[in-house]
Formats: C-alpha cells, sequence, structure tokens
C-alpha cells in the first residue's frame, strides 16, 4: 500500500480514490487520526490527515497524473449530490446518530425518516446529521455503496499487491503466503482492506 498524498476532507479523498478506481487502480482512503498501519499522528495532521493509498507503488506516478488531471478538471459535483444515492445510516459513528428535533429522543437508524416514535414528528436523519456535522460524518455511510468489501478471493487476487514489508510485487501468488524476496508473510485480503481504510 503506497500513500499518495493527504487531505483535509474525507469527501475530498474519497473523490480521488474514486477516480483512480475508475481509471483501473485500486486506492481507497484512510483515516489517519485512527491508523495504526501507517502510524501517521500529530505533526503530519496539518497536512490533513485523510490518506490517499494505492494497492502498488507500481501504479505510482500514473495515479500522480491522474490526480494532476482531476485538478485541472475536477469533476462537476451537483449541489446536491448527496440525494442521488441513499446513505445506509446503519453505518453512521454512533457519536453522530442524533435525537428526534422536537422531543429530543435518540433515533434509531433503522428508522431514517420520520415520524418520531415517541412524539410523532417527521425528520429526515441524513439532513439531521449533515446539519450538525457536515458532509464527513455521512461519508462513511456511501462508502459502503461500492461493493469493494464483498470482493471474491479470486477478484483480490486480480489487484496487484506489493509485499507490505520490502514492496516485493505480490503477483501470481496466492491469496495468502511468504513474500518470496524477504518471507514477510502477507495476506491479500487484509493488506486490501487496509487500503479500504
Ligand atoms: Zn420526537
Ligand atoms: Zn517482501
Amino acid at each position: 500500500m503506497h500513500r499518495i498524498d493527504y487531505y483535509q476532507s474525507s469527501v475530498a479523498a474519497q473523490f480521488r480514490a474514486l477516480h483512480l478506481r475508475e481509471n483501473g487502480i485500486m486506492a481507497g482512503v484512510i483515516d489517519g487520526s485512527v491508523s495504526a498501519v501507517t502510524g501517521l499522528y500529530g505533526g503530519l495532521r496539518s497536512q490533513g490527515q485523510y490518506e490517499l493509498v494505492i494497492s502498488t507503488k507500481r501504479e505510482k506516478e500514473r495515479s500522480l497524473l491522474l490526480l494532476e488531471e482531476f485538478e485541472l478538471n475536477p469533476p462537476h459535483i451537483e449541489e446536491g449530490w448527496e440525494d442521488d444515492v441513499q446513505p445506509d445510516l446503519a453505518l453512521l459513528d454512533q457519536r453522530h446518530v442524533p435525537q428526534c428535533p422536537s422531543c429530543k429522543t435518540s433515533l434509531c437508524t433503522s428508522r431514517p425518516f420520520g415520524p418520531c416514535i415517541a412524539c410523532s414528528s417527521p425528520y429526515n436523519m441524513a439532513e439531521l446529521v449533515f446539519e450538525k456535522f457536515g458532509p464527513d460524518a455521512l461519508a462513511c455511510c456511501y462508502e459502503s455503496a461500492e461493493p469493494l468489501a464483498n470482493y471474491t478471493d479470486d477478484e483480490i487476487c486480480e489487484i496487484p499487491l506489493d509485499c507490505p514489508s520490502c514492496t516485493y510485487p505480490l503477483d501470481g501468488l496466492s491469496m495468502n503466503g511468504a513474500c518470496p524476496e524477504c518471507g514477510a508473510v502477507f495476506s491479500r485480503r487484509e493488506l486490501f482492506i487496509n487500503i479500504l481504510g
């Protein structure tokens, strides 16, 4: 896994990861503030805590070119783009689960739209979260809309990955094994899940 850049906003990082994936590069976003994998803490945080990573350093040059192209010609993001896909609120961080705006009863993510069980007031949970915590709080509810987490072993074997210790390419090797170059034990699924953040 190779870090390409840092971003202040998880949405900004996700859009770039999506752009790379659309161009055939397996990319993902890691929240550096919670990542034990990359050990990014403190000082570097000012650059943005969201790390854009790719599966193999072999794609680094092409990724940088694609990102240059992305910055020059960013996709036009429609006002209200959030409405196109329904967020999966079950994935919402517990800290961001809102209360009923009328009676302050804690809402349940299995009921994204009102009426409130306690006071029958109408509500739209995604809107409440957006207003109170901003788009980043909802970002985690959209990522799952992509079937990345459901990749089969065969599909994961198709993704170019590097040895986590010495970055030797693991092409053609099985799902789990030891790096032929340095002997480090690897699990492709684990490496892949790390990329997804
Ligand atoms: Zn209520
Ligand atoms: Zn190795």
